[in-house]
């Protein structure tokens, strides 16, 4: 009997490639850090929810349940001034750009989390967490602030290794005067009365962003979990002073086992930047590529490493999807089990530390040899190594017709060219082939192409 497949990840914690041991094998936990929603997601913030997606469906093969949880931080100051500039109220603001998020990342192929908790609606756990993380002198009150002391937590920094004047500097923490120490950082703090505040036993006020994550991973996962997953931008401060309160609170040796961050995201080989007018917002790539190469490009490099999101990739990407759709819409009579496994080379590269570019590869593999087999087991085995793959990959999950009738707005519609090409059928059986072939060329010139087959006529939109 083969041994049980095992998965490796790279743990941030380690720096190393780990084997994946769950504490309960029969409920792994997961959780990654989510939007801050005041604005559209941009494509930097789209690609841990694809790395991340591809993750928990490989986990959800592997493993009996799966807990993912990804959180939405609907209160922080970036959204109180936003609402402010748009003279909206935060409500109005946080709900609107929460459900745009949300259809962003479906149109991503991306499953919805198990859990998508809202920071708002746990601010009794965050005080809770404060007050015993007070009551074991890891925390400290003043001037209606409350911090944390770094100080108190002798291995605080085993995440980021960084000494502690890089810390210091690499936070851009203020220096307050009710810091005992510079590296301090913030629980709660005041608020004023035009902004969101909770009652607390320090008064009126709300929390840091760090604590939020403590307390909506504790809720739903419990005091140590599997799987903290995020950028890399996030390591330090945020995941750091994650790690600082929960283990300070609970009395825990780990917060999470394993810390996985994928690798930062540039666009034509620039740095993100709306003063460099190369910020790709989710919505606006959308208008004019087809989710799944959206999906496709995110996940062309390997996770960990960096990611340039360009034009040329893009239509790379489309040509790829339009490569493997062709395969399975001229495979459409060959009929395989409906939940196709993904292939043991395919599945082998995933469980290496999430090689999704060699899985690609598989896929493609896979069409090679769907086009040239004759043997309809050996198609139906290829066809089905194509679906099953991706499956898991987030991918062909489309009907192919579908994908080649995809267009924009301006394109005749769908059922217009089912319409004609049923006059066009008509016209053959009446032998009146000019009309058949003026409603040809008129298609054409709309730019639908036609393709006669045994199984009748198919159209696609020529790219
Ligand atoms: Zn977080």
């Amino acid at each position: 009997m083969d041994p049980q497949p095992e998965l490796k990840i790279t743990n941030t914690l380690t720096r190393a490639k780990e084997a994946f041991r769950p504490i309960d094998p029969s409920h792994v936990r997961m959780y990654v850090c989510g939007p801050t929603v005041y604005d559209f997601a941009h494509v930097g913030n789209a690609r841990p929810v694809v790395v991340f997606d591809v993750l928990v469906r490989l986990l959800r093969r592997l493993y009996p349940r799966v807990t993912y949880v990804r959180n939405i931080t609907d209160v922080e100051d970036k959204i109180n001034a936003r609402a402010k500039e748009n003279g909206e109220p935060i409500e109005a603001l946080t709900a609107r750009t929460a459900a745009q998020y949300q259809a962003d990342m479906d149109a991503l192929g991306a499953e919805r989390p198990d859990v998508q908790p809202r920071a708002t609606h746990h601010i009794a756990q965050m005080i809770t967490l404060i007050e015993r993380l007070i009551a074991k002198g890891h925390a400290y009150a003043a001037d209606g602030h409350v911090l944390f002391a770094v100080p108190s937590m002798p291995d605080y920094g085993g995440l980021s290794r960084r000494d502690r004047d890089d810390m210091i500097a690499g936070a851009r923490v203020e220096v307050a005067p009710y810091k005992q120490d510079p590296a301090d950082f913030v629980l709660w703090k005041p608020s004023s009365d035009d902004i969101p505040g909770w009652d607390s036993p320090w008064g009126r006020g709300r929390p840091g962003w760090h604590i939020e994550c403590s307390a909506m991973s504790w809720e739903h996962l419990g005091e140590t979990f599997d799987i903290h997953g995020g950028g890399l931008d996030l390591i330090f401060p945020h995941h750091e002073n994650e790690i600082a309160q929960s283990r300070c609170a609970f009395g825990t040796h780990t917060m999470a086992n394993y810390w996985m961050h994928n690798g930062f995201v540039t666009v034509e080989g620039e740095k993100m930047s709306k003063s460099l007018g190369n910020f790709y917002t989710v919505h606006d790539v959308l208008k004019e590529w087809p989710g799944e190469a959206i999906r496709l490009l995110l996940l062309s490099s390997h996770y960990r490493a960096p990611l340039d999101f360009t034009s040329a990739g893009l239509k790379e990407a489309k040509a790829q999807l339009d490569r493997l759709y062709q395969a399975l819409r001229n495979a459409a009579d060959v009929a395989v089990e409906p939940e196709a496994p993904a292939g043991d080379e395919l599945m082998a590269a995933l469980l290496d530390d999430l090689n999704v570019p060699l899985a690609v590869a598989r896929l493609h593999e896979a069409v090679g040899r769907l086009n040239k087999a004759t043997d309809p087991a050996e198609r139906s085995a290829a066809k089905s190594a194509l679906l099953g793959g991706g499956a898991l990959l987030g991918l062909l999950q489309a009907d192919p017709e579908a994908w080649f009738q995809g267009g924009g707005d301006d394109d005749l519609d769908p059922a217009e060219i089912e319409r004609l090409i049923q006059a066009r059928v008509d016209a053959r059986k009446g032998r009146d082939f000019a009309e058949a072939d003026r409603i040809r060329d008129a298609l054409k010139a709309n730019g639908v192409e036609l393709e006669d087959g045994p199984q009748g006529t198919t159209w696609k939109r020529a790219g």
